[in-house]
């Protein structure tokens, strides 16, 4: 990663970015201050004994950043780096992203300091399950009190390890499942939920293509069809962000990994290029492209858009001046410092800000709480039912029309919902809604500069309205 000497840490940025949309209010002091603040943060360190029979401290840490709706709700990360500042920024991160999505919790989220390389699945489901003991026992995980999620170096093997970490430790607890989202379908997950940030990531960003008045600035045309894409990260969210914007017609330009990128300006085959990553171990020297390293020159090579999918600090004041991208789409959690943010606003790109762009994950886990509450799943009690309702119609059609439809349009129209289809449905129109929210408030208010400010701005008040409406504040 490229040094940044004006780089504050990454909590205080987030806070820099509250305050310049708190300056934009009149709240008063004490509600905006309470609002920022992290509620609570909970650091643990416990034994794990090794394989070959040795002892390691592992340190780890939930944070909650706001009480102001209960459950909060957030990813559990597992990393090397890990340290609190970063949990608590990502936390804060989670309260305006639920807000944003209109998503009904507060934001947290955890990190255990691990490189997951380093240790056997039996070592890993030890850690998880002592992690997950440790907050059982704080009271900092439960249905309605903090639910986690999988997030980097974790996923639905951890997220089943810890649903029955908590239910064995609270037996007949009939909403356990609801305990953390991000399950595998058959532990009480929800279909959809894997794919669902990525997903989100183009649905967000279609959004904002089809503004043309937005993209005429940058020199684009509307539309995703035949924008080149650099894509940092082939994690779960860099994977299918750029499938699906591959999907949709995006040329893949250049797909980046931790030992290297792979660069063809023809485009590439995301999914030829992960199971050379597999075959091989790496993804550099795929066939037909060019292998960049260091990795993150990836980040300046030549493209419309660039969807940076890893870590944090990625983007810098060191690399911003050579970013070529006219829309940096910010798919991680906090991949552009503040002083990298000021240069690519002086240089006219667009940003779309991580806070509303990565939501779709936490928007499908909401999906997935509901589901297990309601110990129903999506589609199960109304597809038969829609399915005969629009029998019926096309039946009447035919009949006043004389003309009978084609049996395959005919299954076509009358097919209900399923549980996947109803995600889907929800979770796109989440992101719409969402992105044209952010967007009237940027276009209306001319001292909102961009879309992270106006997206803050938009989080804010709505953390705001439902502490003044519980009556805390006068
Ligand atoms: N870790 C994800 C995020 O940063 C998902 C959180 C969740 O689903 O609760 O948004």
């Amino acid at each position: 990663m490229a040094s940044d000497p004006t780089a504050s840490s990454f909590y205080q940025t987030v806070n820099a970015y509250f305050d310049r949309a708190a300056a934009l209010t009149d709240y008063p002091a004490g509600l905006l201050e309470q609002i920022k603040v992290c509620n609570a943060v909970y650091a643990v360190q416990f034994p794990l004994r090794r394989q070959d029979g040795s002892i390691e401290v592992i340190a780890g840490w939930r944070v909650q950043h706001s009480h102001h709706r209960l459950p909060v709700k957030g990813g559990i990360r597992y990393a090397p780096e890990v340290n609190e500042d970063e949990v608590k920024a990502l936390a804060a991160l989670m309260t305006y992203k639920c807000a944003i999505v209109d998503v009904p919790f507060g934001g947290a989220k955890g990190g255990v300091r691990i490189d997951t390389k380093k240790y056997t699945t039996q070592e890993l489901e030890q850690i998880t399950r002592r992690y997950t003991a440790e907050l059982i026992k704080k009271n900092f995980i439960g249905p309605g009190v903090d639910v986690p999620a999988p997030d980097y170096g974790t996923g639905p093997r951890e997220m089943a390890w810890i649903y029955d970490t908590y239910s064995a430790f609270n037996p007949g607890a009939i909403d356990a499942m609801a305990c953390v989202t991000g399950k595998p379908v058959t532990q009480g997950g929800i279909r959809g939920r894997v794919e669902a940030t990525g997903r989100g990531v183009y649905y967000g960003l279609r959004e904002a293509c089809a503004q043309r008045e937005d993209l005429a600035p940058l020199g684009l045309t509307p539309g995703l069809e035949g924008k080149r894409v650099v894509v940092q990260g082939l994690g779960n969210v860099g994977y299918h962000s750029a499938k699906f914007c591959q999907e949709a017609g995006c040329v893949i330009v250049a797909l980046s990994e931790r030992d290297g990128a792979v660069y063809n300006p023809a485009g590439l085959d995301v999914d030829a290029v992960v199971r050379h990553q597999r075959e091989t171990g790496s993804i550099r020297d795929f066939p037909g492209a060019k292998t960049i390293v260091p990795t993150n020159l990836a980040l300046e090579l030549p493209c419309d858009i660039l969807i940076p999918a890893a870590l944090e600090n990625q983007i810098t004041a060191e690399n911003a001046p050579r970013i070529q991208a006219r829309i940096v789409a910010e798919a991680a959690n906090g991949p552009t410092t503040a002083a990298a943010e000021r240069i690519l606003r002086e240089r006219g790109v667009l940003i779309i800000p991580d806070v509303y762009l990565n939501a779709g994950g936490v928007t499908v886990s909401y999906f997935e709480w509901v589901k297990n509450l309601s110990h129903v799943r999506f589609g199960r009690v109304g597809k038969r039912f829609e399915e005969s309702a629009f029998d019926r119609l096309l039946s009447a059609v035919e009949r006043a029309t004389g003309r009978a439809f084609p049996e395959a349009e005919r299954r076509r129209i009358v097919r209900g919902p399923d549980e996947i289809d109803l995600v889907n449905s929800g979770l796109e129109e989440t992101m719409i809604t969402a992105y044209h929210q952010i967007r009237e408030c940027w276009k209306r208010d001319p001292r909102v500069p961009d879309l992270r400010t106006a997206a803050f701005l938009v989080a804010l008040r709505k953390v705001a309205t439902t502490y003044l409406e519980l009556g805390i504040f006068p």
